[in-house]
C-alpha cells in the first residue's frame, strides 16, 4: 500500500475532516493518529480522529449485528433467479423496494427502463467421436440456438484471435475451441480476468469470420472445476451469428488433451432464445443529506444476475454492501451533509441497460453527483478503493479514505479507470468515480456459475465490505 505524506497534502486534509455526522456517537476510539499528524493543526487531528472512529464504529456495527448476511439470505431467497427481463427480476425489484423502506430510506422509487429477455433453454454437449465423452457446457448470454439435435462439426483449438485468423479456411465448417486460460501468475485476478475475457464476449464473431459454425469457450475462472461459467457475449452486424458456449475448464483441458492425440467431433445442442425486450426498472432509494441534499454520493451495485446460480457474490453482496451501508450509517445516527443515493441496476450481465437509463434519466443532476461507488466484485474481504482521478485529486481522496487503514482496507488504487461498469457511464460524464476492491483469489471460483450461492460468501467478509463502503459514502458526503 502507498501512502502521502507530504505537507502539500495537509490543507487539503484540514478541509476534509472538517464536519461529519455531529450526532455520531461512537464507541471506539482510535489507539494510535496517522503519521500526518505529526505536524497537522489541531482542529485536523480533532477531525481525522472522528472519522477514524466513524470507520471503526461502523465496522463494529457490521460485525456484531450480523444483518449483512440475513440480508443476502432474503435476496437469494425470494429472488434466487433474476436474470434481467425475467419474472424473478420483478420479484427482486419489489423486495428491493420494500428493503430500502425498511432500512429507512427518505425516498424510494423504481426507474423504468427496457431491458432485453433472453432465455436459456436446453444445453447438452459431448465429444461424439473418437469416444462418447460428457462435456459440461452452458450457453453463454445472449447466444442464438443451435439447430433442434444440436451442431454435430470436429473441433478446432486456438489459444488466441490471432492463431485462428492466421488458420485460414481450417476452421470452416468447425466448432472452434477457444482455449485460452486466465493468466495465473497475475495477482490481481480482475486483471487475469481481463486478459481471456475477450474469447467469450467476442468468440462468436471470431469464429463465425473464420467459417465456423460455433464458439466453444474455456470458462473464464482460475479454477480447473466442472462447473460451466457462463457471461455475456456479442453479435456484430454483418457477420453470420454462430451459437456460443462456455465449457467447464476440467472437460477443456480433457477436450484439449484429445485433440493433441487426433480429429475430435462434438454434439453440442443449446436451446436458449431471445424475446422482445420487456420493462424492468432500476430501483433508487435516496438517505437524504442534511445541509446540501441535492448533491449525491451514489452507491451502487446491479440487481441483476446470471441465472445459474443465485448471484449471491455476482452481485447480490453488491446489493447488500449498499442497502446495509445506508442501514449502518443510521444505526450509529450518522446523516451526512450530501444524499447518498443507492442505485440497484436493472441490467448489468447482458446489457448495460440500467446504468444508460440511469444517465439519461438523471442528466439534468450529473453535475449534482459529486461520486459514484460501485461495488460489483463479490462479498470477499475489502481492501480498499479504486479511483477513476488522478494526479492531486486522487491524492486529496485518498487522504480522505484513510481511515480505511484501521480496517485492513486502506488500498488506494488512483488513476484506475471508472471503477465498474454500471457507474462508467458516470464516469464518462465526468463524475468521479471509485470500485470496491475485495480479496479476488476466489471470486471466479463462483463467478457466473451454478455454485455462486449463499454458501460461497462468508458473513463476516459481506459484512466488512458493508462498513467499508458506508464508511466511503458517508466521507464523501460529508467532504
Ligand atoms: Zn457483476
Ligand atoms: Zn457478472
Amino acid at each position: 500500500m502507498t501512502r502521502l505524506h507530504c505537507t502539500s497534502l495537509l490543507g487539503a486534509l484540514a478541509f476534509v475532516l472538517i464536519g461529519g455526522c455531529q450526532n455520531a456517537k461512537p464507541s471506539t476510539q482510535p489507539s494510535t493518529q496517522p503519521s500526518t499528524q505529526q505536524s497537522t493543526p489541531s482542529r485536523a487531528v480533532a477531525s481525522d480522529a472522528k472519522l477514524v472512529a466513524r470507520c471503526l464504529e461502523l465496522e463494529r456495527r457490521a460485525l456484531e449485528d450480523n444483518v449483512a448476511i440475513a440480508t443476502l439470505r432474503s435476496l437469494v431467497m425470494t429472488a434466487p433467479k433474476r436474470l434481467a427481463g425475467s419474472p424473478g427480476m420483478t420479484i427482486a425489484e419489489q423486495w428491493a423496494l420494500a428493503k430500502m423502506r425498511e432500512i429507512g430510506c427518505d425516498e424510494v422509487r423504481a426507474e423504468p427502463v427496457m431491458v432485453p429477455n433472453w432465455q436459456r433453454g436446453v444445453e447438452t454437449a459431448a465429444t461424439v467421436a473418437p469416444q462418447h465423452v460428457p462435456l459440461r457446457v452452458t450457453a453463454l448470454g445472449g447466444s442464438v440456438p443451435t439447430p433442434a439435435g444440436g451442431i454435430v462439426a470436429e473441433v478446432v483449438e486456438v489459444r488466441s484471435f490471432e492463431q485462428l485468423a492466421a488458420m485460414g479456411d481450417a476452421a470452416k465448417g468447425k466448432i472452434v475451441f477457444f482455449n485460452r486460460p486466465m493468466p495465473r501468475a497475475l495477482r490481481r485476478t480482475g486483471s487475469a480476468y481481463g486478459a481471456a475475457v475477450p474469447q467469450r464476449s467476442n468468440g462468436a464473431i471470431e469464429a463465425a469470420k473464420a467459417g465456423g459454425v460455433l464458439a466453444l469457450v474455456r470458462s473464464v475462472t482460475t479454477a480447473i472445476d466442472g462447473y460451466p461459467h457462463t457471461g455475456a457475449m456479442h453479435y456484430q452486424d454483418g457477420i453470420a451469428k454462430v451459437p456460443a458456449a462456455a465449457v467447464a475448464t476440467a472437460d477443456a483441458d480433457q477436450l484439449s488433451a484429445m485433440l493433441a492425440k487426433g480429429p475430435v467431433h462434438v454434439r453440442l445442442e443449446l436451446g436458449c432464445r431471445t424475446l422482445p425486450d420487456v420493462q424492468g426498472f432500476n430501483i433508487v432509494g435516496d438517505y437524504r443529506g442534511s445541509d446540501r441534499p441535492d448533491e449525491l454520493v451514489l452507491i451502487g451495485g446491479h440487481l441483476d444476475a446470471w441465472d445459474l446460480g443465485t448471484g449471491a457474490h455476482d452481485d447480490g453482496a453488491g446489493v447488500v454492501h449498499c442497502l446495509e451501508a445506508v442501514r449502518l450509517l443510521k444505526a450509529i445516527a450518522c446523516r451526512p451533509k450530501r444524499t447518498i443515493r443507492v442505485v440497484l441496476f436493472a441490467n448489468e450481465e447482458n446489457g448495460l441497460r440500467g446504468a444508460e437509463a440511469y444517465a439519461e434519466a438523471h442528466e439534468h443532476e450529473v453535475d449534482k453527483h459529486v461520486a459514484a461507488i460501485e461495488t460489483d466484485g463479490g462479498g470477499a474481504t475489502p481492501q480498499g478503493f479504486s479511483c477513476s482521478l488522478r494526479g492531486d485529486a486522487a491524492a486529496a481522496m485518498e487522504q480522505l479514505f484513510e481511515p480505511l487503514d484501521r480496517v485492513n482496507a486502506g488500498l488506494f488504487l488512483s488513476g484506475a479507470g471508472a471503477g465498474g461498469a454500471d457507474i462508467s457511464v458516470l464516469h464518462a460524464r465526468g463524475v468521479p468515480c471509485f470500485g470496491l476492491w475485495v480479496d479476488g483469489h476466489r471470486y471466479f471460483d463462483y463467478h457466473h456459475t451454478a455454485v455462486d450461492d449463499l454458501a460461497a460468501v462468508n458473513e463476516r467478509e459481506l459484512a466488512l465490505g458493508a462498513a467499508v463502503i458506508a464508511y466511503a459514502a458517508s466521507a464523501l458526503a460529508d467532504r
